[in-house]
């Protein structure tokens, strides 16, 4: 498993996600965010070591 930070685009919230892909092959991420309690796309900051 992989920390990823991701940044919700409309908040700006930064939050990790655990993840066994990689999401570096994606620009951006359509993933729920808690903090607006939607769908929402998300910048991939990097990774977590
Ligand atoms: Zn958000």
């Amino acid at each position: 498993m992989t920390r990823w930070v991701l940044k919700c685009v409309e908040c700006n919230v930064e939050w990790r996600l655990e993840a066994s892909f990689d999401l570096s092959e994606f620009p951006k991420l359509y993933h729920y965010c808690r903090n607006c309690r939607k769908n929402t796309f998300h910048q991939i900051l990097g990774k977590e070591e």
